[in-house]
């Protein structure tokens, strides 16, 4: 199993700068997880912090509240820019729902980037199972990944060349489409670096 972690400041030195998008979520577990690999994330709240980012994170809270603050920073249009151009990106929850092509229940309002070709219903799982955790079988890692659900996104519809990686109960919950990595529960809420490694080796 591929769980050694990257070298202190081998990515950071050398490789490319990963961002995280710090302007409402998760964000800080994400660089937390970043970090025990040995990997310096810079968070990214302006467009010229966007300027300096080879790769992007994209963490869960709320994606109506995001794309608000995407707009009042000005960020939105250079950054739907810059993936338009191909930077990887992964999102995780609600920023799952900010690189689908297609949101059911979202808020007339708010606007995503177009990155994937998946449709997902906002807050889909229910009040029932509104939050969970599971462990998961995901491809490519040798034994499960434990994952954390918060208010999840339901992934409803996957289009032709979208990888699924993994699924719960036949839904897909983790799949890729070239540079585009999306999750619909939090791999930052664990330990567990697995996945946060897997991004960063694909760089
Ligand atoms: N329900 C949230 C939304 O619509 C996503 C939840 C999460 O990121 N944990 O954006």
């Amino acid at each position: 199993m591929s769980t050694t972690p990257i070298g202190a400041g081998d990515l950071s030195a050398t490789g490319p700068l990963v961002g995280v998008l710090a302007l409402q979520g998760a964000f800080a577990a994400h660089q937390q997880r970043l970090a025990s690999l040995g990997v310096d994330a810079a968070a990214v709240r302006t467009p010229i912090d966007l300027e300096r980012v080879d790769a992007l994170i994209l963490p869960g809270g709320e994606s109506t509240t995001m794309s608000m603050l995407l707009a009042t920073s000005g960020l939105f249009d250079p950054l739907k820019g810059r993936l338009a151009d191909g930077m990887p990106v992964f999102g995780t929850c609600a920023g799952m729902i900010l690189c689908a092509t297609e949101v059911f229940d979202a808020r007339a309002d708010q606007r995503g980037f177009d990155l994937i070709d998946i449709t997902v219903r906002r807050n889909g799982y229910g009040r029932q199972l509104d939050s969970f955790e599971t462990d998961l079988d995901v491809a490519g890692l040798d034994e499960d990944f434990h994952a954390v659900f918060i208010r999840a996104p339901l992934v409803e519809r996957v289009g032709a060349g979208v990888e699924i990686l993994a699924c719960h109960e036949d839904v897909p919950v983790l799949v890729r489409d070239g540079r585009v990595t999306v999750a619909s529960f939090h791999p930052e809420l664990t330990d567990d670096t697995r996945l946060h490694e897997m991004f960063i080796t694909s760089l």
